[in-house]
């Protein structure tokens, strides 16, 4: 059902990634949270971690909500923290323990637009990166929903283990409906506990017993999906290709024009020499590897105050 194309748009297959497909970005993230495997088999107390870097989105930082009841910690990590921890190298010892952690993190800023190395997904991966110095296996939830609207994500290259998407993001059609991509080395490691439509393969009304289907798609599906905004999808990616060229076009594209908003806007001023906007950002908007084509700023008057929202 449509998922050949969507994998093949983020140059990967079958072979390595599942898809799941969800109401948006939100509730994949949603999934992830609920379906991480925090407890490892066999354990009672939690020793796992929940990162996130705190230029995260809303729906991101939410999903600490769940982990919290399962008593797994949350560490919101700052981007310097993580520039600065290039060296916490983990030992090859300390990487073996069984101890699941996840870090999450946006390829793109929805906020700022600032992009964020694909490299750390690798190296937090290998050891060679540690969000904090813990004994465990990491696992790197890279938040695309942003990124992917104005960029081509290479999956063969950087194989994260979850990706959360909205297609609108990418198309502005259909809404209401994402996917989450899953890396197929922990996809079977993934819990299930509520069961919806679809998703047992056997299982009786009056006892405890449920045996979920085999495929990782099919347990995780609750109920009916979308299938005729699925069914679009198809024509989503083949219009996109066509009218532009393809994601490297758009990503250049997007770009020249914010870093000429960019540079336009900045240099606004007032006759008394005060600047006419403010703009929210990290970089200065040097090079698609780390800005997106995103502008945050407000209108200020001649004397520096913001002009609200109404005016
Ligand atoms: C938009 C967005 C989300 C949430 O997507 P929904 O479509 O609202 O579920 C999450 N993360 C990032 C980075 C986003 O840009």
């Amino acid at each position: 059902m449509g998922t050949k194309r969507i994998l093949q748009h983020f140059h990967t297959t079958a072979e390595d990634y599942t898809i799941i497909f969800t109401s948006g970005c939100t509730a994949a993230l949603k999934l992830v949270a609920e379906a991480f495997p925090w407890i490892p088999e066999g354990t009672k107390q939690p020793s796992s971690r929940f990162c996130y870097l705190t230029d995260s989105h809303t729906s991101v930082v939410g999903m600490r909500g769940i982990t919290a009841s399962m008593n797994v910690l949350s560490v919101p990590i700052k981007p310097k923290e993580i520039f600065l921890s290039e060296k916490n190298v983990l030992p090859a010892e300390e990487q073996n323990c069984m101890t699941p952690h996840l870090f999450s993190y946006p390829a793109q800023s929805n906020f700022s637009g600032t992009r964020y190395p694909l490299s750390w997904i690798q190296d937090i991966k290998s050891g060679k990166l540690c969000p904090i110095k813990i004994p465990g296996k990491w696992f790197v939830l890279l938040d695309a929903a942003s990124y992917v609207s104005s960029s081509p994500l290479d999956l063969g290259v950087h194989q994260a283990d979850f990706i959360p998407i909205s297609f609108y993001k990418i198309f502005g059609f259909p809404t209401g409906l994402g996917a989450l991509l899953v890396n197929n080395r922990i996809a079977p490691l993934l819990r299930k506990t509520y069961f919806g439509g679809g998703t047992a393969a056997a299982y009786l009304t009056g006892e405890d017993f449920y045996f979920p289907r085999k495929s990782i798609a099919e347990r995780f599906e609750d109920g009916t999906a979308s299938f005729l905004d699925i069914v679009a999808l198809k024509h989503g990616f083949d219009v996109l290709e066509k009218l532009t060229g393809g994601m490297e076009k758009i990503n250049q594209h997007t770009f020249a024009l914010a870093h000429y908003t960019y540079t336009v806007l900045s240099t606004l001023k007032y006759a008394n020499g005060a600047p006419v906007v403010r703009i929210y950002s990290d970089t200065d908007f040097s090079s698609p590897d780390v800005q997106g084509p995103i502008i945050n700023f407000n209108v200020l008057d001649e004397n520096g105050e913001v002009i609200g929202f109404s005016q």
